[in-house]
């Protein structure tokens, strides 16, 4: 094994990868140690989503940047990473959310990410049921991306498979809140109209209790009294 190289690059997640083929794409003599193994980290459980439409000058031109990247690897190593480009849409219902997307509007140019404004009027014009599809959750997956049903069906089957590998026992399961939602409509038989009716909060705990035959009840939900005595400091 080598013990001298000019860059010594310390755990292999998405940004020690990034960092050791960058740096030996320059001509540096690069080597990366992992004490696991690769992508054992956060980068395991990432969603792998790159939005360009955010708040932060620095995280649009990264992403921008990696959405390009991502193109060109495979055509570089031969290796489908699985990524795909989709678009993006974004509903605003009060003026607050409008000018949030303004400000990400405002980075977007700055990275020449294509993106348009359309009031409902517009969106009628263009797709007369469109609109009234959305609200009413017909609208069919986008393309390439799951329906409703699915990812509530895929979320809810996940805890399920957690819950029977441990049974008698209790799981933690940590996900993102509308994979929450998706999963507790399912498990809860809620009609797909109900989807998104509730709003789970960052670090909350959603508490349910697996009975014999399946039969699930909901015990404890959007709890987040943990975190009421966490002050930034
Ligand atoms: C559920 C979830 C969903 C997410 N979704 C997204 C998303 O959609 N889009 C997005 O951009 N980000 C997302 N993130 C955030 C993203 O996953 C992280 O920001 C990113 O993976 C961090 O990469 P990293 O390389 O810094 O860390 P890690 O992936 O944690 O890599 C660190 C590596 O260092 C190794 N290591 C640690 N100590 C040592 C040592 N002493 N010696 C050798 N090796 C060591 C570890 O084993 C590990 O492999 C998500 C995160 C989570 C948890």
């Amino acid at each position: 094994m080598k013990t001298h190289v000019k860059a010594l690059v310390i755990g292999g997640g998405a940004v020690g990868t990034s960092i050791a083929y960058h740096l030996q794409k320059a001509g540096w003599e690069t080597m990366l140690v992992e004490r696991d193994e690769l992508t054992a980290g956060s980068t395991w459980h990432a969603a792998g989503l790159l939005p360009l439409f955010n708040m932060g000058y620095a995280t649009t031109h990264i992403h921008k940047y990696s959405v390009d990247f991502y193109k060109s690897l495979e055509a570089e190593t031969g290796l489908n990473a699985g990524f795909s480009v989709c678009g993006n849409l974004r509903m605003a219902q009060t003026q607050e959310r409008m000018d949030e997307y303004m400000l990400y509007s405002s980075v977007a140019e700055t990275a020449d990410v294509y993106h348009e404004f359309l009031t409902p009027k517009e969106i009628g014009e263009r797709d007369a049921e469109l609109l009234r599809d959305f609200f009413t959750m017909k609208v069919a997956g986008a393309p390439g991306g799951e329906t409703i049903e699915q990812v509530r069906e895929r979320t809810a089957a996940a805890v399920r498979r957690a819950v029977d590998a441990h049974e008698g026992g209790q799981v933690l399961v940590v996900s993102h809140g509308n994979a929450i939602m998706a999963m507790l409509a399912e498990l809860l038989g809620m009609p797909r109209e109900s989807t998104w009716s509730f709003a789970v909060a960052n670090t909350s705990m959603t508490r349910l209790q697996f009975g014999r035959r399946g039969r699930v009840t909901l015990t404890g939900f959007n709890d987040h009294a943990h975190a009421l005595d966490i002050v930034a400091e």
